[in-house]
């Protein structure tokens, strides 16, 4: 079969590889009906992700239909569509037990497909402890709308719930990349009373205000001023950080008010400050990321219900065996692209 490959440093490729067999009776292989490129995957290309091993098959997200199921399998049967979890994740340990899968203590715990071993962008997958690693699409949720229910859309869920967000709050997302898209997506749903967008891309701005006409939107320079003149308490009462940019952690509490909490979705190429002198007094509350991916049949049930939409952020589709094309495209922005599909 076709398999998108991390060969060496800056080089992935297509390459031909055996179909994947199940290792183990948890083990389910899923054929691959479509996929997408996330940027986690050009961090992999460009060696940002020390664990990736080269020679697997990248690519995190993606549907399929069963194939083939271990004798230990309960919860899927072949022929089932499925989204699949970024995550590994065993489901009996501590972690696991308390909804920490992130922390799975497992070998292959956390992000391990199209990572540590094989991924998706390819025709099929392995995907260990299937009864955790899949969920069953509901009929009539077609693969565009499920395709980022296990990771980026897992994270934007997870994240809108853990800032504890209320109706009287002002939210503040930053960052509308597709992560960012899928956020802010999450925090509609608990309907706080203003939500504000900052993001320095006008065209990603202005994909917000087109999409959804009730939020607000600034560019980094404006945010601090803007957040105070449309909140209520001197700033946001939550901001969920989902940037990842050298100066918007740093944004994210400036524009904070006091006792707010700061979720920080983003993950940075280079460590952060935390200067509590400047922020002595303000008694905010920090939470850092890592998704805790495990709540995708409830994200499936909200799509099906007409209350979750990603489907307008794939702007393009490419076959599987033109995935370098859509890799440059995504890569460097082109074409107004927000999140390419791929298609084996
Ligand atoms: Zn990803
Ligand atoms: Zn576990």
């Amino acid at each position: 079969m076709l398999a998108y490959t991390y060969i060496k440093e800056g080089t992935f490729a297509l390459t031909e590889k055996p179909k994947p067999t199940l290792q183990d009776d948890r083990d389910a292989i899923v054929r691959v009906t479509l996929s997408s490129i996330c940027t986690s995957d050009l961090h992999i290309k460009h060696s940002s992700v020390p664990r990736a091993v080269p020679g697997i098959t990248v690519g995190h997200e993606m549907v399929g239909v069963v194939e083939e199921v271990g004798s230990a399998v309960t919860s899927v049967r072949p022929g089932d569509r499925v989204t699949v979890n970024v995550e590994t994740f065993c489901g009996e340990c501590f972690f696991c037990k308390n909804g920490w899968v992130n922390n799975c203590t497992d070998p292959n715990g956390g992000w391990a497909l199209g990572c540590r071993i094989d991924g998706g962008q390819a025709e099929y997958v392995r995907v260990p402890y299937a009864d955790q690693g899949l969920d069953k699409i509901p009929d009539g949720v077609t693969d565009r709308q499920a395709l980022f229910v296990g990771d980026i859309l897992a994270t934007g869920y997870w994240a809108a719930d853990i800032a504890q967000i209320g109706p009287e709050d002002t939210v503040l997302v930053i960052g509308a990349g597709p992560t960012g898209l899928c956020t802010l997506q999450c925090v509609l749903l608990k309907e706080p009373k203003q939500v504000i967008v900052c993001e320095k891309d006008p065209q990603r701005r202005t994909f917000v205000e087109e999409h959804y006409p009730q939020v607000l939107t600034v560019e980094p320079e404006q945010a601090a001023d803007f957040v105070r003149a449309h909140s209520a308490h001197g700033g946001a009462d939550r901001v969920l950080e989902v940037a990842g940019a050298p100066d918007t952690f740093a944004l994210a509490w400036a524009c904070a008010r006091p006792n707010a909490i700061v979720t920080v979705v983003a993950l940075y190429d280079a460590p952060q400050v935390l200067p509590l002198p400047d922020m002595y007094g303000k008694n905010l509350t920090f939470q850092t990321g890592g998704v805790d991916g495990c709540r995708c049949g409830e994200i499936l049930s909200l799509i099906a219900q007409g209350k979750l939409d990603t489907t307008p952020l794939i702007t393009h589709t490419y076959p599987l065996k033109d995935i370098a094309a859509a890799y440059d495209l995504f890569e460097h922005r082109q074409d107004k692209v927000i999140k390419v599909a791929i298609a084996p």
